[in-house]
This record gives C-alpha cells, sequence and structure tokens, in this order.
C-alpha cells in the first residue's frame, strides 16, 4: 500500500477576500480521491476573521482569568466570547468553543499573522471546508474530500499535532466495529480518528513556522464519503468523562 503526501507550492501570503479555492487550483493537478488538507490560518485570514485587542472591552471574569495568567485582558475577553465553556481557567486555559471543538484559548493565533492582528478560527469549519470543497469539485471536475487543521495539544502527552477541526465529504471516523482481527476475533469498540491521522500528516509537511504551506494534498486513500461533519467525532456532553471531570475540579 502507499499513499502519496505533497505541498502545493508558491502559496502567497492569504488577505482578506482571497479565492483559495483558486489560488490552489492554479498551483496544483487534483485527482479524483484526494484529500485537500488546509490549514485553518488561510481560511481565517480569507474569510476576514481577523481582529484586533484595541477594539475589545473586558469584563469582570475577563479580568479574573486575565491577572492569573499575567495575559491582556483583552485577549481573555475574545477567548471568552467565542466559547460555549470555561473548562479549565487555570494554569491553562482551556476551552470548548461555540462549535464544539475543545482547545487551548478557542484557537485564537498570533502566529503567522499580520502584527498587531489576531487570527480566530473559522466560526463553521465545516460549511467552510464545504464551500471550498464544492468550488475545488466545481473547478476541477474532480470528487475530492477537504480537511481544515489547526494545531493542538493533546491530553497525557507533550506535544501538539495536527488536527482536524472541519470535514466535506470525508468522515472523520472509521468504524472497525464488528471487523475481524487477525485471530478471527470480532472488533467491538476501534473508531479510527482518520481526519486526525491525515491532519498529523499533512502537518508534518505545513510545520507550524514560516514554510509558507498551508495546504497539503493527501493521494492514495479511499474515504470519499457523501456528507459529513467534524461533529461526528465529538462526544455528546453526556458520554464526555474527561469534560465532566474537569467540570468537577473547577469546583474544588
Ligand atoms: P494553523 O496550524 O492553522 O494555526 O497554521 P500555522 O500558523 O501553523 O501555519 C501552517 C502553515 O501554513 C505553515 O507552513 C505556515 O507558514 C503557513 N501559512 C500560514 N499563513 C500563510 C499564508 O498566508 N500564506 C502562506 N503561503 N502560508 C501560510
Ligand atoms: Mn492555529
Ligand atoms: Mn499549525
Amino acid at each position: 500500500m502507499n499513499m502519496e503526501v505533497f505541498t502545493v507550492e508558491n502559496i502567497p501570503l492569504i488577505n482578506e477576500g482571497d479565492d483559495i479555492t483558486s489560488i490552489i487550483c492554479e498551483r496544483s493537478t487534483i485527482e479524483d480521491n484526494d484529500i485537500i488538507v488546509i490549514a485553518s490560518t488561510i481560511v481565517a485570514k480569507a474569510e476576514g476573521r481577523m481582529f484586533r485587542l484595541e477594539d475589545i472591552i473586558p469584563g469582570e471574569k475577563a479580568l479574573e482569568i486575565a491577572d492569573k495568567h499575567n495575559l491582556d485582558a483583552r485577549f481573555v475577553q475574545a477567548v471568552l466570547d467565542r466559547s460555549k465553556e470555561v473548562l479549565v481557567d487555570y494554569p491553562i486555559f482551556l476551552v470548548e468553543t461555540q462549535n464544539g471543538h475543545v482547545c487551548i484559548k478557542a484557537g485564537i493565533d498570533d502566529s503567522n499573522v499580520d502584527t498587531g492582528y489576531l487570527a480566530d478560527l473559522p466560526s463553521n469549519p465545516d460549511e467552510s471546508a464545504k464551500k471550498i470543497g464544492l468550488a475545488l469539485e466545481q473547478k476541477t471536475g474532480k470528487k475530492i474530500s477537504v480537511i481544515l487543521t489547526d494545531t493542538n495539544g493533546r491530553a497525557f502527552k507533550i506535544g501538539q499535532t495536527g488536527i482536524a477541526i472541519g470535514v466535506y465529504k470525508i468522515h472523520p471516523i472509521m468504524n472497525w466495529k464488528g471487523q475481524k482481527d487477525l485471530f478471527g476475533n470480532v472488533l467491538e469498540i476501534t473508531e479510527e480518528a482518520i481526519a486526525d491521522e491525515i491532519a498529523g500528516a499533512a502537518n508534518l509537511l505545513m510545520g507550524e513556522g514560516d514554510g509558507g504551506y498551508p495546504v497539503v494534498i493527501v493521494r492514495g486513500l479511499k474515504f470519499r464519503s457523501e456528507e459529513a461533519s467534524i461533529q461526528e467525532m465529538y462526544r455528546s456532553d453526556r458520554e464526555d468523562i474527561i469534560k465532566k471531570g474537569l467540570r468537577c475540579l473547577s469546583k474544588v
């Protein structure tokens, strides 16, 4: 078996209003079943989701959290505005975004953006992935999938990896339940987080710095599906014992 993972070369600095699909099409030849992996940073830039701290007035809760971290209270307010719930406010600032993604500081980035500006995550990454995916399919005539990525830490382990935050036509989870292992035993629980695995592979080429590689194409996998959503991989509140545990901790 084999798969190819390669960068799209010569992508310019992205600004508000830029047409990411044309930029990709002009610099690549896309084939059926390709998975186009895109760093959320450039989608946010193209969607104009940049903001400045000057425009934010922090509330009481923001001032309180900012104090513990020695962070700018306006930044903390920006995180709170994008969060459904603060899971841990200190010593890490872990929130669930309005979209259901759990991450540090609501995924707001100050790297790879203009000085003085911050970049939000796309507000609905599935919608953004779909828009780009449909436009790519229309321009190329090929059937593809799209994964939007961000860089996230994980619980329990040091080190960040690329993870999926939005998908188009690829189910983020592959269910192995009912399939057999080498000894004929039926698998009962294994669900493989393929969108995160693909995001991780793509992130190896993207890097985190000044490489300038926000788009990676993964070729050779046959994972294209019908309608799909990143929500398929988020545990419900009822099932999520980690979240429950964190809520208990914050009450101590
Ligand atoms: P994130 O993981 O989505 O937060 O994005 P990163 O800041 O880690 O950037 C991922 C990759 O995209 C790196 O190779 C960056 O150099 C690159 N990158 C970020 N913004 C741009 C841009 O506007 N143009 C280009 N060409 N590359 C960018
Ligand atoms: Mn990021
Ligand atoms: Mn990154």
